[in-house]
């Protein structure tokens, strides 16, 4: 009797220290300017605690996200419905290429990273190396993959120690191809998967749902991230895994891009995973906060010069 009433005591403080301590942890880590139209904490990621952890961030160049809400694209605007999704994010000036993927993958602005043109001159990606660097560092087991069809994400922002598989290919459906033997036969733990077209089709005409062109490569592309995702869940350990995925930008756009029009700068960031609630969230962050989440989600520590803070934390 003595003894059981000792151990739920003991137990008592337990519970007491961890609930208490987990939530100032998660204090400490919430985004500061977050504005969330539903509040459901993503806090029920412990029970998948014991999951193998695995990323699939989807990078769309140049798409814009009423290109997607116009029905055009069943298969982003599912996903987008089915999870955190935010359409206020706002790429900083100017609006190139270069800066868009820079902030994505260092976590850092543009007065650090410094790749204000796709020339890639005077950038610094020495001090500021992509997020594939912590997760090197941290996780070196991990088979960590980038397959792109833009050459300077491989040959300025992602440096090629800090990644298992850098394929730089010529197509999308090249990509596609590619990314789908990676997530499926190759079991990749943090894939990097960008699509080109959309961007092309938006210089070749608009950036606007006016345009027949540019919706048509939006929603071709909407099917290569089907294709892309069905592979995913119908891998034969799929209930026993932990996925994030993130779908994101680079810039918008309204009759091209570089400027700084909001039109220019509106980007978006998609987040799914098992334990995040569904909901649209505004606030106008910046796409430096896309490596935080992802180091958040891997448990890996957010590095003290990153700009950002997790959109969402696990
Ligand atoms: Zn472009």
């Amino acid at each position: 009797m003595k003894k059981s009433t000792q151990t739920t005591i003991l137990q008592a403080l337990v519970f007491i220290i961890t609930v208490f301590g987990t939530s100032c942890k998660k204090t400490d880590r919430e985004p500061v300017q977050e504005t969330r139209k539903t509040s459901t904490a993503p806090s029920e990621s412990k029970a998948l605690a014991a999951k193998p952890k695995k990323v699939l961030f989807i990078g769309i160049d140049g798409c814009i996200w009423r290109a997607i809400t116009a029905t055009n694209a069943p298969t982003l605007k599912t996903l987008m419905n089915q999870s955190y999704s935010n359409t206020t994010i706002m790429a900083q000036t100017p609006t190139w290429s270069s800066n868009g993927w820079a902030a994505l993958f260092t976590g850092v602005g543009v007065a650090k990273h410094k790749a204000t043109s796709n020339s890639f001159s005077g950038s610094d990606f020495v001090n500021y190396p992509s997020f594939f660097r912590q997760i090197k560092t941290n996780l070196p087991a991990l088979r960590t993959v980038s397959v792109v069809n833009w050459a300077p994400i491989h040959d300025y922002i992602i440096a090629s120690q800090d990644v298992t598989v850098k394929a730089t290919l010529t197509t999308d459906a090249a990509i596609e191809t590619r990314i789908i033997q990676e997530v499926t036969t190759n079991n990749s733990d943090v894939t990097f998967c960008y699509f080109h077209d959309v961007d092309k089709a938006g210089h070749a005409s608009t950036f606007r749902t006016s345009s027949a062109q540019y919706m048509q490569a939006v929603k071709t592309t909407d099917g290569r991230v089907g294709r892309v995702l069905a592979a995913v869940k119908g891998r034969s350990a799929y209930a026993n895994e932990d996925w994030l995925i993130v779908v994101s930008t680079d810039h918008g756009g309204d009759a091209s891009h570089g400027g700084s029009s909001d039109l220019e700068r509106n980007t978006f960031v998609i987040l799914n995973n098992s334990t995040i609630a569904p909901r649209s969230a505004g606030g106008s962050q910046l796409p430096y906060t896309v490596p935080p989440t992802i180091l958040n989600f891997l448990k890996i520590p957010r590095p003290s010069y990153y700009d950002g803070q997790p959109l969402v934390t696990f």
